[in-house]
């Protein structure tokens, strides 16, 4: 895939700060594809299981102690209609024609999650000229550090998924982003929103047994019955099942790949794009952007040093001819 305008302003963006951070020598390695944290967790979202009941939205507040937001009842379905500083977890509807028909591109209705997709090679982290964003070695979660935080929202422009928040009406504003409710991760538990999915279309654990899972799915014949485990799966999980029909899933797991991989994955009978999902390349936004400041760098440098130069005779009184 083609770097498109916007991938390079974000990576740029990105890349910016990490260049100011780092050094130019830093930026001259070229990143390798992030491997997985040795312990890392994440979730799969299913669209195709999705009921749209917004349970899990409610389970993320209730997780976080999130305040309720105030929206129009009567304006549209998807309420709140995004993410802000107050909700870090929406359920968003697509429909078409006359909407009659679940997971159906044409005339028909279905369902995405969004959230932070904890990248593997998170652009938002390396945007941050404070480390108040930092993703766990251990785990993978991308954390956030609200005492560290200087407000200046390199990480809302860096973000592929336009995920982090700004808190507007603060004196001193935060960001708000998921953090895979890390506080509930650390006493054992899994993340609110999947352990409130009373389908099964949001699963919490690792991120490989997940992804095996994905792919598992996709073969599947739609149609057909098959169980699907429920809000959790791993080892060490007393995972319960459900028998449900089998949808017709798009061939893609979105997030195995986009930007370098994400924790979180998934899966859908409606192309992602229609979904809202944004279309991505497969290096991560932190590897583009060494790309670009290593093009930038190399074209730089000979002329660095042929001003450097310059500027040292005249320095010394001699001729720039000489
Ligand atoms: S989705 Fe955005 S906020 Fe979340 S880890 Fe990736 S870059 Fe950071
Ligand atoms: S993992 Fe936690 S913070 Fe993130 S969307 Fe789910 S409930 Fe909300
Ligand atoms: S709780 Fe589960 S089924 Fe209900 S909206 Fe959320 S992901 Fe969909």
């Amino acid at each position: 895939m083609q770097l498109k305008r916007r991938d390079f302003l974000k990576a740029t963006a990105g890349g910016g700060l990490l260049l100011a951070a780092q050094g130019p020598v830093a930026a001259l390695a070229h990143k390798e594809k992030k491997a997985l944290a040795p312990n890392a967790v994440g979730i799969l979202y299913d669209s195709t299981l999705c009921v749209g009941c917004m349970a899990c939205m409610a389970g993320c507040k209730q997780a976080n102690n999130m305040p309720v937001e105030t929206t129009d009842m009567l304006a549209r379905w998807d309420n709140p209609p995004d993410l802000s500083a107050k909700t870090l977890n929406v359920i968003k509807r697509y429909i078409d024609g006359n909407g009659l028909n679940k997971d159906q591109e044409t005339d028909g209705y279905g369902f995405i999650k969004r959230h932070c997709m904890h990248c593997l090679d998170p652009s938002c982290v390396s945007a941050c000229p404070v480390s108040a964003l930092q993703k766990d070695p251990d785990n993978g979660v991308v954390s956030y550090d609200k005492n560290a935080c200087i407000g200046c929202r390199y990480c809302q422009i860096a973000c592929p998924f336009n995920i982090p928040k700004f808190e507007w009406h603060s004196a001193f504003p935060k960001i708000f982003k998921c953090e895979l409710c890390r506080h509930i991760l650390q006493k054992g538990g899994i993340s609110g929103c999947c352990s409130s999915c009373p389908t099964g279309a949001s699963i919490f654990g690792p991120v490989d047994e997940l992804l095996t899972e994905a792919k598992r799915r996709l073969t599947l014949a739609p149609g057909l019955h098959d169980t699907f485990p429920v809000n959790a799966m791993g080892a060490g999980r007393n995972t319960k099942y459900n028998s449900q029909k089998v949808g017709h899933y798009v061939p893609h797991i979105y997030g195995e790949n986009e930007v370098g991989g994400t924790q979180v994955l998934l899966l859908a009978g409606i192309p992602f794009g229609k979904l809202g999902m944004p279309d991505l390349p497969e290096e991560s936004f932190v590897s583009l952007a060494d790309g670009i400041q290593y093009a930038i760098y190399k074209g730089m440098a000979y002329p660095l040093i042929v001003l450097g130069a310059l500027v040292y005779m005249i320095s010394k009184g001699e001729s720039p001819k000489e």
